[in-house]
């Protein structure tokens, strides 16, 4: 079986693809979202690739191999960014993979310590450097002010990957080549084909990490579409008036990270006790990551399981990072990490994840489309033509909502390329909204020009006005 996930994005502001990391399409290159102004980008997943993350119940002499294995990978890449850098700065010549990989043999003969770890865990390292100034000159060429690849410190390498082969995973045994055994603690089951093992340490503790090639099950929950609008107050609200709050575990947690950090600087250097107060700081920032990640896992299973399609706001997140003002909501809310699960999941299940270009979809009414003009304090949508009251993230969700079916139906590809379910099926829902029946295929396409041609959505009497 194989998956097909529509992804279409319209974007004014972006020009390049970007790459979605861990995604596939038929030809086993990792997927693109083509960010286009006018067209429509269609990506095919043959299969995916999904990461299981698994706590290594580690014992003494296994830890130490681990962190053996993981000083040696991190001298061979500084090495050989090392090598990078002088071959260039004294000779002008630049030295690729290839060139670096067919070094290590001779290496091993000087260094028996290097011969200690996997040879295609050796090979990784010197992959990972190659990627890191691919990604560096890529920035360089596009106009940006990328930083030069670093040398890693101690605290800044903390993973190594065997790509292809040399672990066994037995129940909840994991052997690695070199290493040893170790017991996994397996909460939940391991899918797929097992295609590269990644050990990490992390505030710590080790981890497992499993990318598996995963064939999707599509499913169709009946034509149900729903619109996302992210803001700061909340993390989003959805195109039904269902507003989700955004919990603020960072800002919660930052007296406590900032008093974590003062505590290190009153340690001394390479002390004991700072040694302590670092694990104690990446602890507390390994909680707060695995708080978001836990909520957003929820959020977005929850949306692609009872929606078909789903629209959202092709957000600068970058470019809203840089404006610093807002910087550390955004970051907090980590809209982007959020979305991309959305996307994922929806890929896997066979739904459709869409992206839509934001313009003016705050000011315009989402009834009578009379640009009603508003700061950015103002929350409340009132139109002075149709009357229409409601709050402003739902008014502009109902208006990408809109955008979005407007276009897929004009495009008519969705249709053809995802079959008949989204446009045919009834609804297992009962339509809240106006949209929902236009979902589900009670408009032909050419005829669909805005939410009041049909007449379908009313004022809404739930809100209180302000
Ligand atoms: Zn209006």
């Amino acid at each position: 079986m194989s998956t097909e996930a529509i992804l279409v994005i319209d974007s004014r502001d972006v020009k390049t693809p970007e790459l979605i990391p861990g995604m596939k399409n038929r030809h086993g290159r990792e997927a693109m979202i083509f960010l286009l102004t006018t067209h429509w980008a269609e990506i095919q997943y043959d299969l995916m690739l999904k990461a299981f993350k698994y706590r290594i119940g580690t014992s003494k002499t296994v830890e130490q191999k681990l962190e053996a294995t993981l000083d040696i990978c991190r001298e061979l890449y500084n090495a050989a960014l090392q090598e990078r850098r002088d071959a260039y700065k004294q000779c002008g010549v630049s030295v690729n993979y290839q060139a670096q990989a067919t070094q290590l043999p001779d290496i091993k003969t000087v260094r028996p310590d290097v011969a200690t770890v996997h040879s295609q865990v050796l090979q990784d390292v010197l992959k990972r450097l190659q990627r890191a100034f691919e990604n560096f000159f890529r920035r360089v060429r596009e106009g940006d002010n990328p930083g030069y690849p670093r040398f890693k410190g101690k605290n800044r390498y903390d993973s190594f990957t065997y790509p292809q082969g040399g672990w066994k995973l037995d129940g909840d045994k994991l052997t690695l080549s070199k290493i040893g055994s170790m017991r996994l603690k397996l909460s939940r089951p391991v899918e797929g084909d097992i295609n590269r093992v990644t050990i990490k340490r992390e505030a710590g503790r080790w981890y497992a990490i499993f990318t598996c090639e995963v064939e999707a099950n599509p499913a169709s929950t009946g034509g149900c579409a729903i619109a996302l609008d992210v803001n700061l107050e909340n993390l989003l609200t959805t195109s039904d008036g269902e507003v989700v709050d955004n919990p603020r575990w960072y800002r919660k947690a930052e007296e406590f990270l900032a008093w974590c950090q003062r505590w290190i600087s009153r340690k001394k250097k390479g002390s004991k006790r700072r040694k302590r107060a670092v694990l104690r700081l990446q602890k507390a920032h390994a909680k707060v990551k695995n708080q978001r990640r836990d909520f957003q896992h929820k959020l977005s299973r929850r949306l692609v399981n009872e929606n078909d399609v789903i629209f959202f706001e092709t957000l600068q997140i970058k470019n809203m990072v840089k404006s610093h003002c807002l910087a550390k909501s955004i970051s907090d809310v980590a809209w982007g990490s959020f979305l991309f699960m959305v996307i994922y999941k929806a890929a896997e299940a066979g739904r459709l994840a869409i992206g839509i270009s934001p313009h003016w979809t705050t000011q315009e009414c989402s009834r009578c489309h009379a640009l009603v003009m508003k700061g950015l304090s103002q929350r409340w949508h009132s139109c002075p033509g149709c009357g229409l009251q409601l709050p402003r993230d739902h008014n502009s969700a109902r208006n990408i909502l809109a955008r979005g079916i407007e276009l897929w139906l004009a495009s008519g590809q969705g249709v053809t390329a995802r079959g008949g379910p989204l446009l045919g099926a009834p609804a297992k829902r009962e339509p809240a909204l106006g949209c929902e029946s236009v979902v589900h295929g009670l408009l032909p396409a050419h005829s669909f020009r805005g939410w009041d041609s049909r007449g379908i959505i009313e004022p809404y009497p739930f809100y209180p006005t302000p």
